[in-house]
């Protein structure tokens, strides 16, 4: 039974200091000391609590992160109040460790991950607010499909990779949230894998408490797991998530991933998780095309209650070539520099503001640059491929990177040539040609060029 702790046997300081053992117990030393060292407890004879603290940041942070802790370690001691406020308070506290050199990092790790936390999916990541095209579609539909049935299909596990900004958190945010609003999935978890991370540290290194850590993932119906890229390397935390996986997945739970590179490419990843990976949908994100871009960006405006010309979304969208998130920037800049003049967006002013910075990122991609963007894929140095040599391993990437040149540079096959070592520059049409007719039946070279050039795309974008 919960009791008023006015006519309760408790005394305050004892209340509270039991209190914060348990909470101890929860959060781990280190957040405990940044976060409750400087807290303390005043009763209100409404029945109100209040937690004093140092100041309004305090207050917002404890109450938006720990307050169910709170709560639960209250009920846990049989007691309840009509309310519990979090108040700034001017005295003399004594901080022990140095808060602000650890604040940034325990922002970072503290954050509780309660299962259906509320407040776990961004309000703007929805399928409504996706804008789909070639670049994505299948992935989106994908997405759609777990979200509608999640375990309920043969995507399972779904993992949806791509380049950075592309919009593999929005998706899966939006898998989260569909599921949560629709009732199609109890109990939704989302966490990034560097959270994961952190509280795999937290419970089984830390606390030596694998079995908790187990647990958390019990009842789970939908777990997403964004950029388990992040695993790559750390053995311990793969050794877990992979017996968190497998009992999901024989209870049929739907699992969403998303990576920012193809699975079988994250390096030191254990085998077996990467053939776990492989049973279901591995769907990419392609960077969007310019059709697609300029419909993100009318659909942004739109959403700030912008008003774009249509020569302006050209402009932005043909400029900037991969990243969204980039646009989006681009478009908040604008704005903001709209707002802050008065004057109507123009396609003059917007070149006014973006002309320097869209004309450096052309220049960028230079011979030097494909060369050695080619190279890294096929794991070779750059004078590998251009030196004079005719060992027969590197006329593929020789192949394609002046293919890549001819195609992404404005330099002349000449130059070209003479960048290759001096040769002439029939070679690099022969090159090209070659590159092009092969590439028209041989799928993995498609998907290599595919990789290669997605990577250019982001250099050029910034
Ligand atoms: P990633 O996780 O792949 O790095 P995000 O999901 O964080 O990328 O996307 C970056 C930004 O771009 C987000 O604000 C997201 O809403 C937006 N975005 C990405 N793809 C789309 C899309 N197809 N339609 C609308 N917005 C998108
Ligand atoms: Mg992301």
């Amino acid at each position: 039974m919960l009791t008023n702790p006015l006519s309760s046997t408790f005394s305050k300081p004892s209340l509270w200091d039991e209190c914060l053992l348990k909470i101890r117990e929860k959060i781990g030393p280190s957040h405990f000391e940044t976060w409750f060292q400087t807290t303390d407890l005043a009763l209100k004879a409404d029945g109100c609590a209040c937690i004093e603290v140092p100041n309004q940041f305090f207050a917002d942070f404890i109450e938006q992160h720990f307050s169910a802790f709170i709560q639960e370690a209250l009920a846990g001691m049989h007691v309840s109040f009509s309310k519990i406020n979090f108040v700034p308070t001017t005295k003399n506290w004594k901080i022990i460790q140095p808060i602000t050199q650890s604040l940034e990092e325990s922002t970072q790790r503290a954050i509780p991950n309660t299962i259906e936390k509320k407040g776990q999916f961004h309000p703007n990541y929805i399928f409504d607010n996706f804008v789909v095209g070639d670049t994505n579609r299948m992935a989106h539909a994908a997405a759609m499909a777990v979200a509608e049935a999640p375990g309920k299909t043969s995507f399972n596990p779904l993992i949806i990779y791509g380049g950075t900004g592309l919009g593999k958190t929005h998706l899966l945010q939006a898998i989260g949230h569909f599921a949560q609003r629709e009732h199609t999935a109890d109990s939704v978890f989302y966490m990034t894998s560097e959270e994961f991370v952190n509280q795999y540290i937290g419970y089984v290194i830390d606390k030596k408490d694998s079995t908790s850590f187990y647990k958390k993932f019990s009842g789970v119906d939908l777990l997403l797991i964004d950029d388990v890229q992040f695993f790559s390397g750390k053995p311990g935390t793969q050794k877990e998530f992979y017996r968190i996986f497998n009992r999901l997945f024989l209870e049929n739970k739907q699992i969403v991933l998303s990576s920012d590179r193809p699975p079988a490419k994250i390096p030191d990843m254990m085998h077996h998780i990467i053939n776990r990976f492989l049973s279901g949908l591995i769907t990419d994100i392609q960077p969007p095309n310019l059709e697609v871009r300029m419909a993100i960006l009318r659909q942004k405006a739109e959403m700030d209650g912008l008003s774009l010309p249509e020569n302006v979304v050209r402009y932005l969208a043909s400029s900037i070539t991969s990243n969204i998130r980039e646009l989006e920037g681009t478009l908040i800049k604008l704005i903001a520099s709209s707002s802050f003049t008065g004057q109507d967006i123009t396609l003059q002013i917007t070149q006014e503001i973006f002309g320097d910075v869209m004309a450096r990122k052309k220049q960028r991609l230079s011979i030097a640059c494909i060369v050695e963007k080619v190279a890294q894929k096929f794991d070779i140095s750059p004078n590998q491929i251009t030196a004079h040599s005719r060992k027969r391993d590197v006329t593929l990437p020789r192949n394609i990177a002046m293919y890549l040149c001819k195609k992404w540079t404005r330099q002349s096959l000449y130059t070209i040539g003479l960048d290759f070592g001096g040769r002439d520059y029939s070679t690099v049409i022969h090159a090209s040609k070659k590159i092009e007719a092969d590439s028209r039946v041989s799928a993995e070279l498609q998907q290599t060029l595919k990789e290669i050039e997605a990577d250019l795309q982001a250099i050029t974008a910034g």
